[in-house]
């Protein structure tokens, strides 16, 4: 199919279990919908298992709600990905993309003691989310289904147990749904140091890096992932010097032209920070020449030290600076001291640079950077003739081989990940900001403690496809396919095998099996090439030998075939499928 980049995405299209209505949407076809049923059926148990309590939330949601929360504008204002939309009456309305804001309003006006403490509810349900660059069929839409659980608790402790709870309950869901997952340290955005973390898919395709130690013990996405970076080559001793260095504005110029090592160099890179309060600052970033910068932990570093919510950052380049009618700047040699005058004038700008730094570029002692004028760079400079160091952070992306910051010894991989889960410490953010309260034992009211726990369902489904397939379709894991197994009549024209077929099909049903008959008038050619598209687990194919009792049992998984005798099939299937079922997985 045209348009579908990576295999699972393919396959599920070829198989007609979906199919593109309009840019990220998807109509979940019969044979998808009989794998989400699944899936779900396993979540439910499994959150049930845990206590939480089903629920089905609405999926429009009232303005208000998310003003309360202090969230309408940045989920639907500018990169927003809120879909949102106005009613008769001309009351604003959004299409729900996650529900703090309504399960909070709701514990708030349902809960009023300690007593009801601690509770967890959970929906499955289609959310909505308006992407910027929707792609990979399910793995990133606009409309798709998530199973969303929240907690609300009286303490802390009551909120960690659950968390705990829950993370276990993750774990069970994602190895019966037959997926090989990593559970990774996450990103906990705007809301700081609460715990937060990911379940992993691992995969070529995956849009989210991982970072892990040989050892196990560390596993963090890199939005998150801490390191050590290689240590820097130590500039030589010398005087502090302006050099001249026409026409070399990046990093791999300047130590082509000269003797120097990328770690040696401070690099300045400008962003402009879009805040709440409509205002624009300009951030100078200061990072070591050889590191990457990670634009989530900046954005988290800028919203706590300008305490308030940023909605994107944009990086300034010549045309922003054109368009802002600022005079020339010496782009390609700037340093960490670039004058605040050059801010002077701009139409939308605040008139003052927040200077923010990694690490890497703090810890050297000595070193290259822009001399903020055309063509000219200094050596051995350090942050005192700079003037002052900026802010000192973690901004930087960890990569392969560097040092884990548990063990030195060990040096980090890097791997591509789905994420497929994500469980969340909330505390007691939403409870605050909506103020919402439950009475304590001493009769005094307090902001819940609350966690939030998400599956993407039909995210997971697909990404069961892109671990599990051949060069010629699926291999659906026993737990989660349409069906267990298919019985490929090859002849149809053929009576005897017609009615064995249809005895066979009404024997598997009875004993439990969920099955599929394919009875289509079509070559036998052509059915065995879709059942291997649709990947069901077990085909009995019932072909000339028929005539002489004998069918051939082939396992798609595996890709065995076996002649087994019409007496003994079903048994020998019935309790193959048991054996499977008992492990948990395929
Ligand atoms: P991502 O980082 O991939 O955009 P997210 O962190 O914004 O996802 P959450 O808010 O944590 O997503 O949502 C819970 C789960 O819903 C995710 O772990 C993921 O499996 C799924 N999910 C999120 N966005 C999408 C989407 N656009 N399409 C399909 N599934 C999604
Ligand atoms: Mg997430």
């Amino acid at each position: 199919p045209a348009n579908a980049e990576i295999t699972s995405h393919q396959l599920l299209l070829r198989g007609c279990f979906i199919r593109k209505v309009g840019s990220g949407i998807y109509a979940y076809l019969p044979l998808m919908w009989r794998v989400l049923s699944k899936i779900n059926a396993i979540v439910q148990e499994e959150m049930n298992s845990t206590g939480a309590l089903q629920t089905l939330l609405p999926q429009i949601h009232p303005a208000e709600l998310w003003e309360s929360s202090g969230r309408w504008q940045a989920y639907t204002a500018g990169e927003g990905i809120m879909f949102h939309l106005k009613d008769r009456q001309g009351r604003e309305l959004g299409l729900g993309p996650t529900h703090e804001e309504v399960i909070t309003s709701l514990g708030g006006e349902l809960l009023r003691s300690y007593k009801q403490l601690p509770i967890t509810l959970y929906q499955i349900q289609s959310k909505f989310r308006d992407e910027i660059r929707p792609r990979f069929g399910l793995m990133r839409s606009r409309e798709f289904i998530m199973k969303d659980a929240y907690s609300f608790h009286s303490d802390e402790n009551s909120l960690k147990k659950t968390y705990k709870d829950m993370e276990n309950a993750y774990k069970r869901i994602f190895k019966r749904c037959g997926l090989s997952t990593v559970q990774v340290q996450a990103d906990s955005g705007a809301i700081g140091g609460a715990a937060s973390q990911e379940f992993m898919v691992t995969a070529e395709s995956g849009e989210d890096f991982i970072l892990t130690s040989p050892d196990g013990k560390y596993a963090a996405n890199q939005e998150k992932a801490t390191s050590y970076p290689k240590p820097a080559k130590p500039l030589p001793n010398s005087n502090f010097a302006e050099i001249n260095t026409p026409n070399q504005t990046t990093i791999d110029d300047l130590c082509s032209n000269h003797d120097i090592d990328p770690t040696q160099i401070v690099k300045i890179i400008l962003f402009l920070a879009h805040l709440a309060d409509g205002k624009q600052q300009p951030v100078l970033i200061s990072i070591r020449g050889d590191q990457e910068l990670n634009e989530i932990k900046l954005l988290n570093s800028l919203r706590i030290i300008l305490n308030q919510e940023i909605f994107r950052l944009s990086p300034i380049d010549k045309e922003e600076i054109k368009e802002q009618n600022l005079s020339k700047w010496p782009l390609g040699y700037i340093g960490p001291d670039l004058s605040n005058s050059l801010l002077a004038g701009a139409k939308d700008w605040e008139s003052s640079f927040v200077r923010i730094a990694d690490h890497s570029a703090t810890a050297l002692d000595n070193f290259i950077c822009g001399a903020n004028k055309e063509d000219t760079h200094r050596v051995c400079c350090n942050w005192e003739l700079i003037g002052s160091s900026p802010t000192s952070r973690d901004l930087r992306n960890a990569k392969a081989g560097d040092k884990c910051i548990h063990n030195p010894n060990q040096s980090l991989e890097v791997c591509r990940g789905i994420e497929v889960g994500h469980i969340f410490q909330l505390g007691q953010k939403y409870s605050k900001s909506m103020q919402k309260t439950f009475t304590d034992e001493n009769g005094s009211l307090q902001p819940f403690w609350m966690g939030c726990y998400g599956i993407g369902i039909s995210r997971l489904a697909q990404a069961a496809v892109e671990q599990n397939n051949d060069d010629v379709g699926i291999k659906w894991p026993l737990s989660i396919a349409p069906f267990e197994v298919i019985i490929v009549i090859a002849n149809n024209q053929d009576l005897i095998q017609k009615d064995l077929g249809e005895k066979l099909y009404k024997d598997f049903q009875k004993e439990g099996l969920d099955t599929l008959l394919d009875d289509r008038a079509d070559r036998a050619g052509v059915k065995f090439k879709d059942a291997d598209l649709i990947g069901i687990p077990f085909r009995v194919v019932i072909g000339r030998e028929s005539a002489l009792g004998n069918v051939e049992l082939f396992e798609r998984s595996t890709l065995e075939s076996k002649k087994l005798t019409v007496s003994e099939i079903t048994k020998v299937l019935s309790s193959k499928i048991s054996s499977i079922k008992k492990q948990g997985v395929l």
